[in-house]
């Protein structure tokens, strides 16, 4: 399973998502547009967010 904290990547927000790789890409890509005002979600950010991951045991 991973972790993804939203704050690695947008300073201050505290959001945390936890799942498999697919799992989180789709609950921050659905957290991005609610609450960040992200109206598209590109493959830059699916980078950013991969390289943000942290493996929880
Ligand atoms: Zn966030």
């Amino acid at each position: 399973m991973k972790r993804f904290r939203c704050g690695d990547v947008i300073p201050g927000c505290t959001a945390q998502f936890a799942g498999t790789e697919e799992d989180i890409l789709a609950q921050v890509g659905a957290h991005a547009r609610r609450d960040h005002g992200v109206a598209d979600v590109g493959p830059e950010l699916v980078v950013s967010v991969r390289a943000a991951l942290q493996d929880v045991h």
